[in-house]
């Protein structure tokens, strides 16, 4: 912990720790849900989205590595435990249960969105209280943006694709 660290966030570091923890467990649940979707995709298109699911698996572990630090810099610990991320994320995980491509996108757009609502939250509360929570966020947030426009332009991608086909 950084005791300097924590003076200077003032009197609501606990509530903004609760909030980075929430953001935290989302990231493990969103990296999973990417990463074995990956895995199990079919339908078409399958190697250019199963690439882009890939991709944003690794970039929601850099996202929860970057909350991690912040966590333990203003003394908070990360939740412990995979049930204790199902527990304390806002956003609810999606499993791939159904392989094709236009469900598993539709899934994780669905995932980035609640991503966004969630870091905007963050840098809300944050603002004038927390400038380094509130520039975390907006660093990840950037990448959530850019995350839900990935999986939505595939996805209109794939309708064009499938409506072609069918001309
Ligand atoms: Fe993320
Ligand atoms: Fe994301
Ligand atoms: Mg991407």
């Amino acid at each position: 912990m950084g005791t300097r660290a924590r003076e200077i966030v003032g009197p609501d570091v606990d509530q903004i720790v609760e909030m980075l923890d929430a953001a935290y467990a989302s990231e493990w649940l969103a990296y999973y849900q990417y990463w074995l979707g990956a895995k199990l995709i079919k339908g078409p298109m399958k190697d250019a989205v199963a690439a882009e699911l890939t991709l944003h698996a690794t970039e929601e572990q850099m996202h929860a590595v970057l909350v991690a630090d912040r966590i333990i810099q203003l003394g908070g610990t990360p939740v412990l435990t995979p049930e204790g991320w199902a527990a304390k994320s806002p956003c609810a995980y999606d499993a791939p249960a159904d392989p094709y491509v236009a469900v598993l996108l539709d899934q994780n757009i669905v995932g980035e969105q609640c991503a966004i609502s969630t870091y905007k939250a963050i840098m809300d509360f944050c603002r004038d209280k927390d400038m380094i929570t509130y520039n975390l966020a907006l660093t990840i947030l950037e990448q959530e943006v850019e995350h839900e426009e990935d999986l939505q332009s595939l996805r209109e991608d794939l309708d064009l694709l499938v409506e072609r086909g069918n001309r």
